[in-house]
């Protein structure tokens, strides 16, 4: 699995220079048609390199056949996820969309978990628990996807 990093850094003067807002951008090769991709050490990453120590981190998955969620990364887990929502919302299920591109269901569950989330950041780092990390799942790969971090804080 290949992780690249794209950075893009901007930073916006805020409340006469005291809020810093930085953008980056990274990419994630998925593995499969479902794959659940742990995205922490991007994530983490991209907050390090904004220098923002206090704020907020929103990640945004730029697609709409993959989302994301937070969980733990146990490998049994992750196969539960994807089978989990693969029965709330089975490929073929008599989608209108499906008449297009055949992916209706890759939608319907992106929809269900979400496209975007935001973290705390405290001493330069996002703030997960101990056994939080977070994921790109993927509903309709292998293919390479864009997730987006913007750090908003000082
Ligand atoms: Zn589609």
């Amino acid at each position: 699995m290949r992780h690249g990093f794209i950075f893009n850094p901007t930073f916006v003067a805020l409340a006469g220079n005291k809020v810093k807002v930085f953008s980056g951008i990274f990419e994630v090769s998925t593995g499969g048609e479902v794959d659940s991709v742990n995205i922490t050490n991007q994530i983490t990453e991209t907050v390090r390199r904004s220098n923002v120590e206090s704020g907020i981190a929103n990640v945004l998955c730029l697609h709409t056949t993959c989302g994301l969620y937070i969980n733990e990364d146990e490998s049994r887990l992750k196969q539960d996820v994807q089978k989990t929502l693969g029965r709330l919302v089975p490929k073929g299920g008599g989608y209108g969309h499906d008449s297009i591109d055949d992916n209706a269901h890759a939608h319907l569950r992106t929809i269900l978990l979400s496209s975007t989330l935001t973290l705390p950041v405290s001493g330069g780092r996002p703030v997960l628990g101990t056994w939080q990390k977070v994921f790109c799942a993927e509903f309709d790969g292998p293919r390479a996807r864009t997730i987006r971090v913007q750090v908003l804080g000082e």
